[in-house]
C-alpha cells in the first residue's frame, strides 16, 4: 500500500534529525507524502527522540496527516499529509530537546499558508547542537522576513538541556509567494559583540569566558556582555558572539559543559567567528544548511558560504528527492563557496 511513496533513507550523509525535520518540512509544503527508514541511523540512540517525535506530532497536527510509526525510538515513519490548517498551536517536547528544531519543520508550511499562526513551543531553547534563540531571533528570522513573511519571536522562558521549561511564542504573517534571497556580498563589518549567558553557575565562569574574547577578538569592555538568566529551570551556560555585516547578522555559540573549562567553550565559540571572520563568507555553515529549504521553496537565490558541512549536502539530496531543483555549489576561492538555484 506504501509502495508509492516517496521513500527517503534516513541514513544517508549525516544520518541524523535534519533528515526527518526537512522531510516533514518539504511534504507539508508540497503535499506530498512520504516514507523514512533507518531514522538517525548515525546517531548513538537511533530512531525518533523527543524533539523529533514532536516535530512529527505537531506536523501531523497542522497538516492533519496520516501517520505510522510515531514512537520515540521508531526509525521508520509513513506521512501522509492533507491540507495546511494555519492558527494556533501550542506544542510542547515534554524534555530539554529544541524549540527551535521542532520550529524549523513547522514554519516553512506555516509562513506560505493562507492565514497567519501563533505558535507557542515547549522545551529547549538554548541547546548544544541546535540553533540558540539568538542566532534564531537575530539571524534566521530577519533573512526569512527579508523573503516576505512577517515574523516575531518572543523568550518567555529560557530552557537548557538538561533542565528544559523554555517557551518560545512565534507569529507569522504568511505570504503567497516567497522572494528570492541573494547573500553574495558580506559587505563591512559594522558591530560585533558577545555575550554570555548563565544560569545557577558560578560568576567566574562568565567572566572567564569573556577575558578569553576580550583576549582573542581584541573587544572592547562595552562590546561584551554577561546576562544572569535567573528564570531558567537549571543550570545552563552559552557564549554567543555576533558579528553584523551589511547583509547579515551572524551568531556562533558554544556551550558550557560539566567538564570542560570556561575557556575552551569560548574558545570553540571564538573559534567559529574568526573562521568566518577570516574567509569572506557572508554565510556561516549552520545558516547554509537552514536556508536551503527556504531558498528552494522560493525557486531562486544564492549565498556565498564557508566550505558546505556534510547537513548542507545532505539537505540537498533530501531537498532534491521532493522537489524538482538541483543547487549548484561553486568554490570560489579557498574559503568560500557559492551555493545558488539557477
Ligand atoms: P541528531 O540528534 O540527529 O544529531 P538533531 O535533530 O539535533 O539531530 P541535526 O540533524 O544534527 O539535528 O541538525 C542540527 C541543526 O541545528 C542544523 O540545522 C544545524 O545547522 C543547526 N545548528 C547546530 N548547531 C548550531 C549553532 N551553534 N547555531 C545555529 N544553528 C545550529
Amino acid at each position: 500500500m506504501h509502495d508509492a511513496l516517496l521513500n527517503i533513507d534516513g541514513s544517508q550523509g549525516e544520518g541524523g534529525g535534519q533528515i526527518i525535520r526537512s522531510s516533514l518540512a518539504l511534504s507539508m509544503c508540497l503535499g506530498k507524502p512520504f516514507q523514512i527508514t533507518h531514522i538517525r541511523a548515525n546517531r548513538d540512540r537511533p530512531g525518533l527522540q523527543s524533539q523529533h517525535l514532536t516535530a512529527v506530532t505537531s506536523a501531523r497536527t497542522i497538516v492533519d496527516a496520516d501517520v505510522e510509526g510515531a514512537e520515540i525510538g521508531s526509525q521508520q515513519l509513513f506521512f501522509i499529509p492533507k491540507q495546511v490548517t494555519p492558527g494556533d498551536y501550542h506544542f510542547s517536547i515534554g524534555t530539554a530537546g529544541s524549540t527551535t528544531l521542532v520550529l524549523q519543520t513547522l514554519l516553512p508550511a506555516l509562513m506560505m499558508a493562507d492565514k497567519p499562526s501563533n505558535l507557542v513551543l515547549e522545551g529547549g531553547t538554548h541547546n548544544p547542537f541546535a540553533p540558540p534563540y539568538d542566532f534564531l531571533v537575530k539571524t534566521f528570522l530577519p533573512l526569512i522576513q527579508r523573503m516576505g513573511p512577517g515574523i516575531t519571536a518572543r523568550l518567555d522562558r529560557t530552557g537548557f538541556a538538561p533542565g528544559g521549561g523554555g517557551i518560545l511564542h512565534i507569529t507569522i504573517q504568511p505570504v503567497e509567494r516567497l522572494k528570492p534571497l541573494m547573500l553574495t556580498e558580506r559587505g563591512k563589518i559594522l558591530q560585533q559583540s558577545a555575550e554570555v549567558l548563565l544560569a545557577h553557575l558560578a560568576e567566574h565562569i562568565a567572566y572567564r569566558e569573556l577575558k578569553v574574547i576580550a583576549g582573542s577578538l581584541g573587544y572592547s569592555p562595552d562590546q561584551l556582555h554577561f546576562q544572569l538568566v535567573e528564570s531558567a529551570y537549571g543550570p545552563g551556560n552559552v557564549v554567543l558572539i555576533y558579528v553584523r555585516s551589511e547583509s547579515v547578522t551572524e551568531v556562533f555559540s558554544a556551550f558550557g559543559e560539566r567538564g570542560l573549562p570556561a575557556e575552551q567553550v569560548a574558545a570553540k565559540a571564538v573559534n567559529d567567528a574568526k573562521h568566518y571572520l577570516q574567509s569572506n563568507a557572508v554565510v556561516g555553515k549552520n545558516l547554509a544548511d537552514q536556508l536551503l529549504i527556504p531558498l528552494a521553496l522560493a525557486g531562486q537565490g544564492a549565498f556565498l558560504t564557508q566550505k558546505p558541512s556534510l547537513h548542507t549536502i545532505t539537505n540537498m539530496t533530501v531537498i532534491k528527492q521532493f522537489m524538482n531543483v538541483e543547487f549548484i555549489t561553486r568554490q570560489i576561492n579557498p574559503d568560500a563557496w557559492l551555493i545558488s538555484l539557477p
